[in-house]
């Protein structure tokens, strides 16, 4: 059983969730005018710690949305990593968490704008296994297409812009598949609903550049780090053709989320020979010892709660 969780931080203070509440006249309710982060906290059994993955990075990306959104918050990146290692100390959570801030206009007015508005700012986190149940995952390429940075940014996590993949994502599932692969408006591969996704063709591991109107993932560019150094694989960033899935000898997708998920099906095509990769395998492996502070060289990008 997840432990329910108790606390929120919100508006520069500590409270019971129950009391993190806004008005339904809320600006980001009805305009969707926030951003917001995902970040993971893991369990390790053996040292009795909770590691927060890559948590810097993440509050980094956060007030870079800000930024982009005419939003200030009166926190450093430090300052808001300090407010959630505390609310996990709160928690006293022992199992995997998913950690959300949540930047938002929070004015009860109506009227379309970003400037002039009163910021609003929460943490909360909660219990949380698989995004993508199971070791792998299959996928359909979307009808839907990406946003573009020039629509709404796609490198800035904005509340509104997650109606894009919340289609995305339900025309998926609806059609039997685990996510949908979205097309950037030339028709290129860009990221899926909520992760990005990388293809092994001939030896090399191949990305979409953080142009192809894709969120600059934390995780994307902890993969490609990983598969160089450890792996001695190649990684090259360049755009991507549809057919280029079909043909690919691996692909997989990697998130804060959904983690490193192997991709065995696309569009009703094998991915390699329909079983997961052994690239993809090793970077599983890898990865599940690094977010988990096991592997010592990587340390750093764990942060302990306790
Ligand atoms: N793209 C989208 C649209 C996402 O929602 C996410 C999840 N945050 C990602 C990519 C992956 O980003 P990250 O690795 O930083 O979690």
């Amino acid at each position: 059983m997840p432990t329910p969780n108790r606390f929120a931080f919100f508006n520069g203070e500590f409270m019971p969730i129950e009391q993190a509440n806004v008005s339904v006249m809320t600006h980001a309710l009805n305009y969707g005018t926030g951003c917001f982060e995902g970040i993971r906290g893991y369990w390790n059994e053996q040292e009795q710690q909770l590691f927060v993955f890559q948590l810097r990075a993440h509050m980094e990306r956060l007030l870079q949305s800000c930024k982009i959104l005419y939003m200030q918050l009166p926190h450093s990146a430090d300052e808001l990593c300090s407010f959630t290692i505390e609310l996990l100390r709160r928690e006293g959570f022992r199992e995997d968490v998913y950690i959300r801030p949540l930047a938002f206009k929070g004015d009860p007015i109506i009227g379309v704008r970003l400037s002039g508005l009163t910021d609003s700012f929460a943490i909360f986190a909660v219990g949380f296994g698989q995004y993508i149940a199971g070791t792998s995952a299959r996928a359909c390429v979307s009808s839907w297409r990406r946003i573009e940075d020039n629509i709404i940014p796609s490198r800035a996590k904005v509340s509104g812009a997650y109606v894009n993949s919340a289609l995305a994502k339900t025309e998926a599932l609806l059609n039997g598949f685990d996510e949908a692969i979205v097309l950037g408006a030339d028709g290129q591969v860009s990221e899926t609903s909520a992760s990005n996704l990388f293809i092994m063709r001939r030896g090399t591991l191949i990305t979409p550049p953080i142009t192809s109107d894709i969120l600059e993932g934390i995780t994307r560019q902890v993969v490609a780090e990983l598969a160089r150094d450890e792996l001695d694989v190649p990684v090259v960033e360049r755009e991507i053709d549809r057919t280029e899935l079909y043909i690919a000898d691996e692909i997989f997708f990697c998130g804060t989320g959904v983690e490193i998920k192997p991709v065995v099906e696309v569009d009703h095509r094998a991915v390699g020979n329909g079983e997961v990769g052994p690239i993809s395998a090793r970077l599983v492996d890898l990865y599940g010892d690094v977010v988990r502070g096991k592997s010592e060289r990587y340390r750093e990008w764990c942060t302990p709660t306790y």
